[in-house]
């Protein structure tokens, strides 16, 4: 394993921060063990004034790796081939190391992080990635998220309508904007996933007039180049060395549009999410609740705690048994939190060849778990992001070359967690019910079956 207590925190270089963890590159001297690497560590919330910072008790003796190695290399290599996935493996820290670190970084970070949250410098692990932001070369990370329009087959006659025309993210951007948020993109994810390189294209665009327009601020594209994170202002960075640094701001918008087409239209991540998304999510949101609810109505003790309902004649038809919410347990249904080895029997389902044919039209209770990991793993897939590394750009020329698979990586596959299940189907409601009064627009899903 790489020795990271021997590299200068100086070597270390702030790249960038996501709610949960922070980022470094490796810029020290030559080191086979960390040339082309960042530094993932994991951050805690900044304890309140007079707060005493509470050390993790479960880490007190052995801390496990990063649930995020564990998971890529026990689950999502069986998913994603290896060559679209960053290489990840653990390294060991120690408070001093990261105190350091943390010193000389802290200024570097955004104010608003800074408020909320710092390095853990209780972790005794982190996480060595390869760095694929760093080199010569400009890196797109675009984070797609949906990529399907829903079977009706779950959905209630209020949402059938709704859920069937629009896209998830069409919609959501909609509530957004109704919720006051300023920039709202007309991306469509859509677009980016139809392996049409005119839809592509209008994806692309969309994605890079969001870009412009929050300062680079928008969750869905970021551009680096050489290592440095591009603001509008910078996107001449983008260009090789004997490019006119007088290339307009269009041409350089045309030639990124031009070269990034051909990655995505080449690689076949797009189609690898879409179908996992799509296949993994069959029941939607509203039919796995449905299913939720019947499996737990259905539990003995959940009849005789409530028999009094189930005895109540249609007089009072106003009256329902309480139900637990979705993926909460209970005494009547318990949805334990998936372990790694929940993940990996969950897999070996999913992917076995004599697997029972599931009907997904009339899900049965027995298979409730199946679902509900289903759908979590369904969920990793649309929050993912993709990092497409390209050439310098060079308006005015034709690229030609051959792209290289491991061109194209996908990142941020974390496991989703059961007590989230909840949230997104309130959050589900909220952006359908918010949908409803507004101007229907049509998103077109070339990968549907055919109804
Ligand atoms: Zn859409």
């Amino acid at each position: 394993m790489a020795d990271i207590l021997h590299t200068s925190p100086n070597d270390w270089k702030y790249v960038s921060e996501g709610g949960a963890t922070i980022v470094f590159s490796y810029k020290g001297p030559p080191n086979p063990d960390f040339d082309g690497t960042v530094l993932r560590l994991r951050k805690s919330i900044v304890p309140a004034n007079g707060a005493k910072r509470v050390a993790h008790a479960s880490f007190a003796q052995e801390e496990p790796d990063d649930p995020t190695i564990e998971y890529q290399a026990k689950c999502m290599e069986k998913l994603i081939p290896p060559e679209h996935l960053p290489r990840l493996e653990t390294v060991f820290l120690n408070k001093e190391w990261l105190r350091k670190l943390s010193d000389l970084k802290d200024a570097l970070r955004p104010e608003g992080r800074r408020a909320k949250d710092e390095i853990d410098l209780n972790r005794k692990k982190g996480v060595l990635a390869t760095d694929l932001v760093g080199g010569n070369w400009v890196a797109v990370e675009i984070k797609p998220k949906w990529a399907f329009l829903p079977s009706p087959t779950h959905l209630s006659t209020e949402t059938k309508s709704v859920k069937t025309q629009t896209c998830r993210f069409c919609m959501h951007s909609h509530l957004r904007s109704q919720e006051g948020e300023k920039v709202v993109t007309d991306y469509c994810p859509l677009d980016l996933f139809s392996g049409q390189k005119s839809r592509v294209l209008n994806a692309i665009n969309s994605l890079w007039n969001a870009w412009l327009a929050s300062e680079a601020t928008v969750n869905n594209l970021k551009i680096f180049s050489r290592g440095k994170f591009l603001r509008p202002s910078e996107a001449h960075a983008m260009l090789a060395d004997n490019t006119s640094k007088e290339t307009q701001l269009d041409t350089i918008r045309d030639t990124f549009a031009a070269a990034l087409v051909r990655y995505l239209l080449q690689t076949p991540v797009l189609s690898i999410l879409s179908r996992l998304q799509r296949n993994l999510d069959v029941l939607d949101i509203e039919g796995l609740s449905k299913l939720w609810k019947f499996t737990e109505s259905s539990a003995p003790l959940y009849r005789t705690t409530f028999a009094s309902f189930f005895e109540q004649t249609s007089d009072s038809p106003s009256s329902a048994p309480p139900s637990t919410p979705l993926g909460v347990s209970s005494l009547f249904l318990n949805a334990p939190e998936p372990s790694i080895p929940d993940w990996i029997d969950f897999l070996d389902k999913y992917l076995s060849s004599d697997r029972p044919e599931l009907d997904h039209n009339n899900p049965s209770p027995k298979y409730l778990h199946y679902y509900l990991l289903a759908y979590l793993l369904s969920a990793t897939f649309k929050d993912c992001s993709i990092i497409i590394r390209m050439d310098m750009l060079e308006p005015g020329t034709e690229p030609t070359a051959d792209i290289r698979p491991e061109s194209v990586t996908v990142i941020d596959l974390d496991p989703k967690s059961m007590d989230k299940l909840r949230g997104w189907e309130k959050l589900d409601n909220d952006i359908v019910r918010t949908y409803s009064s507004a101007q229907k627009k049509v998103c077109v899903d070339e990968w549907q079956a055919p109804r």
